[in-house]
């Protein structure tokens, strides 16, 4: 944030002063999120905070309360507004927003979808993954998200440094940033999925993996960029490369992250060619532990997912795109029991198409009725999933995902209002997911606000979406 954007006037800023009458010798917040109807802090006892604020200092939050918020040089307004903390997106590929709703893949289900847009993939270059990544983050921060991570597994041959391409799109936005490392080492002619020139070798692959983390790594309590090791799937990488992924993510010290069990399909090539299921195959390469997450998560039986809470083991849990891509209904009631950190996540944008957190939290909720009953999935389930649920997926318990003190100063606020929401005066946290759509009023990330009065602060948008299409076009045109 710059000074003057900090002192400028909006309609939502009350302006540099106190407002609760207090005098200048109290220390003063950097930024307060002020007068919401109620503060969903997600803390360890759930407080719902009506009349409530949230005081952001150097970054972090430094006081919630109720009543008159203390005095700060940024006022947010949330006037009739849920705030909440920042969503948290346990699962993306950025990338794939270059190629939405490409009439080639529209019916089909995973394998086929996959088949089909390889070959459109292979044109991706630095440029691309850049601007994908830029447009991609502020659509996620339009619907509250301050957290993503990306899953970005394709490095075609001569390519460049995308991972870094991404995550300077990343910085240049101000959102918290876990792109993973990800990578193919088993291609067609060795009986996997993708086309040749897209693989790499194992040795090569882990290489790269070693050097990223080095180079971008950031292991500080409320760290903008952390980087995790991610082979794309059991049917796109080498047994072997999955087991030395899982040594040099421990050798590193950082989290291991992959597709898991996505469907039928997912668990038919499994056991032919592997001769198990998916579970035991995790298992016997090293993955079941506390440092993985895994994607999708669809086909698992009662003792999987038994096995899966006792190795705590977190699920980004993607409804739309299981549902765009028939695979399944995920258990995520079941999971959540059972002691596993069930995330969300939006997948890629052309598997689920669109990319709102917020839209998954009520897809999640929506499907959690349909497969458990009406009492089984709620809002306030649904809205720790998508905070709580997604720190634990990326190991940053306690960092985000909650509004406490001392916790990283990341904020959602959503209005309440208009046709949509009229009537609904006696639930905000319910309301928020039953009635809608809605986008954020106000994203702030690290106490900087990203999207204010429902627009992005960036001044660079309207250049991005111009050379995001005349590179979605090119790519699409093969
Ligand atoms: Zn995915």
């Amino acid at each position: 944030m710059t000074p003057s954007e900090t002192r400028s006037t909006t309609s939502s800023e009350t302006s540099t002063a106190t407002t609760s009458g207090r005098t200048g010798s109290e220390p003063i917040a950097d930024l307060v999120v002020a007068g919401a109807r109620c503060v969903a802090t997600v803390d360890a006892e759930r407080r719902e905070l009506a009349d409530g604020w949230v005081a952001i200092t150097d970054g972090l939050v430094s006081g919630v309360g109720t009543g008159p918020p203390p005095a700060a040089t940024t006022v947010l307004d949330a006037t009739d507004c849920l705030v909440t903390p920042g969503l948290v997106n346990a699962h993306h590929h950025l990338y794939q927003n270059l190629t939405r709703a490409n009439p080639a893949m529209t019916d089909q289900a995973l394998f086929g979808w996959l088949q089909t847009l390889y070959p459109l993939w292979r044109g991706l270059d630095t440029e691309s993954v850049h601007v994908s990544a830029w447009v991609g983050l502020a659509e996620l921060a339009l619907a509250g998200c301050t957290t993503s991570s990306d899953h970005l597994y394709l490095h075609p041959k001569g390519a460049g440094d995308l991972l870094t391409a991404e995550i300077e799109a990343a910085q240049d936005l101000g959102v918290r940033f876990h792109p993973t490392r990800g990578s193919m080492s088993l291609s067609e002619k060795d009986g996997g999925l993708p086309p040749d020139d897209v693989v790499a070798d194992d040795d090569d692959i882990l290489s790269a993996c070693e050097e990223a983390v080095t180079r971008h790594h950031d292991r500080s309590f409320g760290a903008m960029t952390r980087v995790a090791l991610a082979p794309c799937s059991p049917f796109s990488v080498t047994e072997d490369l999955m087991v030395r992924t899982a040594e040099l993510a421990d050798r590193l010290d950082v989290r291991l992250h992959t597709h898991f069990a996505e469907n039928a399909e997912d668990d038919e090539f499994s056991l032919a060619t592997f001769g198990c299921r998916p579970m035991e195959y995790l298992e016997r390469t090293g993955w079941c532990t506390e440092r993985t997450w895994v994607a999708h998560c669809v086909m698992p039986d009662d003792g999987e997912i038994a096995r899966l809470g006792a190795a705590g083991v977190g699920v980004a849990h993607c409804p739309s795109s299981n549902m765009i891509l028939s695979s399944g209904i995920a258990p995520v009631v079941e999971l959540r029991a059972a002691g596993v950190h069930v995330g969300l996540g939006v997948d890629g944008s052309s598997s689920a198409d669109a990319a709102s957190l917020w839209l998954e939290a009520r897809q999640a909720m929506l499907l959690a009725k349909l497969r458990n009953g009406a009492a089984a999935g709620t809002a306030r389930m649904a809205l720790e999933m998508a905070t709580i649920g997604g720190a634990g997926c990326l190991g940053r318990a306690g960092e985000i995902g909650a509004l406490t003190v001392g916790a990283v100063g990341d904020v959602a606020v959503w209005p309440l209002t208009g046709p949509s929401f009229a009537g609904a005066v006696a639930d905000p946290i319910e309301a928020w997911l039953r009635c809608g759509p809605v986008a954020a009023r106000h994203t702030v990330v690290h106490g900087r606000p990203v999207v204010r009065d429902g627009r992005m602060v960036s001044s660079r948008v309207d250049e991005m979406l111009v050379a995001h299409d005349r590179l979605a076009r090119r790519l699409q045109a093969g």
